[in-house]
């Protein structure tokens, strides 16, 4: 029996795993599928909220302690596990809203500013990781320090004694621990009654293949990114599609996030799409992040519903979610 069982193995099951088994825990990992296939894999890996002034106080927390500690944490992942997740701070540009009253006053709040360019505001400080590696090096980092990572087992409930979580029922038998860790993305309620529905939130996205540092910084424009990866590969994205686990990709679409691309960078031109995928975004009814104990469950935790943001706040979602289950 585990001290702990983690459900979900994308950024956020892997790192509250990670800071369990550092705890001293003991912690089996159970997906569905594989680790680091679906929301996490999807992403675009920017470590910070895009607008961060449409957010409410715990998501800025969250991410802004997620940022002091993730370039340490990405060397002892490349240290650990051989895997570089190339956190680099390419700083974002951002061409539109950073000069909104509202955009002002949280910049004024939280103490921060950025250098005036000709076309729009850069924020220096702020990083990206290349997510589907992060992911890598994070189940090659669990594994190592002793999380048991069960693959390919899906829960299909959560089994009670009364009510105390006592363990899951899967595909594959019955996993019993002391403590539950529900960390699903959106497909959290499939076993799990939440007063705050989680619902996926399908975004599609490109990838380029253009010359190295032919572009710096992440750009940032009307809700819609570009990020320049170290090997000359360019992300772009990315919609917001309310339609359910439907996983198809349109060449509407992709065409209309080449085209944002190439408006803003001519070198993009001539630039071949490589890959064109969808994610889903854990989404929450409330817009919050889920992260706390069930609220009528006892040993039960969740730690979902971080939608747009849940690899830029995935360290420190970690960190809490550990302390509340260790009774710290
Ligand atoms: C297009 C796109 C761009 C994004 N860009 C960014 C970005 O730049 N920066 C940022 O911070 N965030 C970004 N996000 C959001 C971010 O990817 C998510 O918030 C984050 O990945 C959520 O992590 P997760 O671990 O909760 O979910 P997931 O990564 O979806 O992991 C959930 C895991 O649970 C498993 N699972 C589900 N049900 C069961 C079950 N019943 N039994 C066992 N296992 C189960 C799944 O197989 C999966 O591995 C983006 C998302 C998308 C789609």
């Amino acid at each position: 029996m585990s001290d702990c069982l983690v459900i979900g193995g994308g950024v956020i099951g892997m790192m509250s795993a990670r800071a369990l088994v550092i705890s001293g825990a003991s912690v089996t990992l159970l997906d569905k599928s594989e680790c680091g296939g679906e929301s996490s894999w999807a992403g675009g890996g920017i470590i910070s909220p895009l607008y961060p002034w449409h957010y409410d106080d715990l998501t800025n927390e969250l991410s802004f302690a997620s940022q002091v500690v993730y370039e340490e944490l990405c060397d002892e992942l490349y240290e650990s596990s051989g895997i570089n997740p190339q956190y680099i701070k390419s700083g974002l540009l951002m061409l539109d809203e950073y000069d909104s009253e509202t955009a002002v006053n949280w910049m004024d709040r939280f103490n921060v500013s950025y250098k005036k360019q000709d076309n729009g505001a850069l924020f220096t400080n702020i990083a990206q990781v290349r997510n589907p590696r992060l992911l890598q090096a994070l189940k090659v980092d669990i594994v190592r320090k002793g999380v048991k990572v069960v693959e390919n087992t899906q829960v299909q409930s959560i089994s009670l004694s009364g009510d105390r979580a006592i363990g899951v029922k899967t595909n594959k038998g019955e996993f019993i621990a002391n403590n539950t860790l529900s960390c699903s993305g959106a497909w959290s309620g499939d076993y799990l009654n939440l007063e705050d529905e989680v619902f996926p939130m399908k975004g599609q996205m490109i990838v380029l293949k253009s010359k190295a540092e032919s572009i710096k910084n992440i750009v940032l424009d009307q809700g819609r990114y570009i990020i320049p990866r170290a090997d000359g590969r360019v992300l772009v994205g990315s919609t917001m599609e309310d339609v359910g686990f439907d996983r198809s990709t349109d060449e509407d679409t992709k065409n209309a996030l080449r085209r944002f691309a190439v408006d803003r960078f001519s070198i993009l031109n001539n630039a071949k799409i490589e890959h064109h995928w969808s994610g889903f975004r854990p989404a929450s009814r409330s817009g919050k992040v889920i992260l706390g104990k069930h609220s009528r469950y006892e040993n039960l935790f969740v730690n979902t519903g971080h939608f747009r943001n849940g690899l830029n706040m995935a360290p420190e979602s970690a960190r809490r979610i550990k302390k509340l289950i260790n009774n710290e």
